[in-house]
């Protein structure tokens, strides 16, 4: 009975976090793979775009999604872990989704960064939702370094998701209702 802190914490210790400890694990591997795989869709989804900032915002989230790489590299260094991708379903549909606003939308249209920006949004949030998670399971595992690495690119995601949110109100979203 987990009644008390004590036995709580004796349970964290024991046996019983053998089981959360794989489940975090599998859930690091998890967002790795989707990391590496977003390393190669986010070029298509800048080459694709119509205005010059959200091609630009794309670019400089490519660049933070290669930090969060190494990021997640660092995580398995410090809990002694290969560091190990296992396939993503939800990241793979996802990029998908953005394929296919691109083979949907015309060539030039903002139409397309409407959609754009829709795909990635929905990207950020899976991520949003992972690493979420991640830091708080971390956190009761008694790895407070990798929590806070998580965190960090917890709020890096969450910067990147306000940042496509202020490119479509401030004037995509007016310009695609034109066309
Ligand atoms: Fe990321
Ligand atoms: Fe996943
Ligand atoms: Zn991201």
């Amino acid at each position: 009975m987990k009644d008390s802190n004590n036995s709580f914490w004796g349970a964290i210790a024991g046996q019983e976090s053998e089981k959360l400890q794989e489940l975090f694990v599998d859930g690091l591997k998890d967002i790795y793979w989707a990391e590496k795989h977003l390393v190669k869709a986010l070029p298509k989804m800048a080459k694709a775009a119509t205005s010059d900032d959200l091609r630009s915002a794309f670019e400089q989230h490519l660049t933070e999604t290669e930090g969060h790489v190494s990021k997640l590299e660092k995580v398995f260094d410090l809990i002694d872990h290969k560091a190990q991708a296992k396939h993503c379903p939800a990241m793979e549909g996802l990029i998908k989704e953005g394929e296919e606003v691109i083979e949907s939308t015309d060539k030039g249209t903002f139409v397309r960064d409407c959609g754009l920006i829709m795909a990635a949004q929905k990207v950020e949030h899976y991520e949003i939702g992972s690493y979420g998670s991640l830091r708080s399971v971390a956190r009761i595992l008694g790895y407070h370094e990798v929590a806070e690495v998580l965190q960090t690119i917890l709020d890096e995601e969450g910067a990147a998701d306000k940042k496509l949110t202020d490119l479509a109100e401030s004037h995509i979203n007016e310009e695609a209702a034109q066309e």
